[in-house]
């Protein structure tokens, strides 16, 4: 088993829920429109025996007409065709964006040809009547009666009998958290439901959940069940601290 953090760097997001990119060197916070908040985005490559899972697509953006994540899973050497499931955790746009490209004649095309992208239908439908600016459609739209896409109508269950996804219902109204059994024990994604190590530490309630309550109190649950049974954790917007092993007693970020 092979864990690959896919960071996209940081990024600015404000109240129009625009995101910018970010370098920490050059760029200063207080230049950015107020209430602005920092966030740094990454998605995960998991190798694992059976399967190259990736955990949620980045942004989308696109440097000389290639996409961001398929640049960043080449220089960890694999090939997005070799992709053999994507799982989305839900639809909001830095987390769908790398879900598909526009070809040359302006088509959207499945950014990873040869998976099979395992997708909460009510997340789909709910995103589709959102829309922007939490949700840009047009990216993800190609899922619709798409034969790659598999799926899941059901609150929780499981996929090839080692995966199991679980609706939350936390970060948003269809949020879905996944586990992987792995050959060195469970690796959990609990997505924006559990963004950042340091979160997992603090009891927090934060204004841009869906239900910031349940989001604070899954945290501290899986988070003690993690630390009893050795989960992986993988963290979405941590770049300092992607992937955290649970172990009893841990309890500041490692360094
Ligand atoms: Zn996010």
């Amino acid at each position: 088993m092979r864990i690959i953090p896919l960071s996209e760097g940081s990024f600015t997001i404000g109240k129009d829920k625009i995101f910018q990119p970010f370098d920490a060197e050059r760029d200063e916070l207080d230049q950015r429109s107020s209430g602005s908040l920092l966030v740094e985005v990454q998605p995960f490559c998991v190798v694992h025996d059976r399967d190259v899972l990736l955990l949620d697509t980045g942004l989308g953006f696109s440097q000389q007409g290639q996409l961001q994540i398929h640049t960043n899973l080449q220089a960890a050497g694999i090939n997005p065709g070799d992709v053999t499931k994507v799982l989305m955790s839900h639809l909001h746009k830095d987390h769908a964006g790398g879900v598909s490209f526009k070809d040359r004649l302006g088509n959207a095309q499945l950014a990873f040809p040869n998976a099979t992208y395992f997708v909460q239908r009510r997340e789909y439908d709910y995103a589709e009547d959102t829309g922007y600016p939490s949700f840009i459609v047009d990216e993800f739209e190609v899922f619709d009666r798409h034969p790659r896409v598999f799926w899941l109508h059901d609150d929780a269950g499981t996929i090839d009998n080692y995966i199991r996804y679980e609706v939350t219902s936390a970060h948003s109204p269809w949020h879905q958290v996944f586990w992987i059994e792995t050959d060195e024990g469970m690796v959990f994604f609990g997505g924006d439901d559990a963004p950042q190590y340091k979160q997992m530490l603090n009891r927090f309630v934060a204004k841009y959940d869906f239900d910031g309550r349940k989001c604070m109190e899954l945290r501290q649950q899986w988070w003690e069940q993690g630390q009893a049974e050795g989960w992986t954790f993988l963290f979405y917007h941590d770049i300092a601290q992607p992937v955290v092993k649970g172990q009893p007693g841990l309890v500041a970020p490692v360094q």
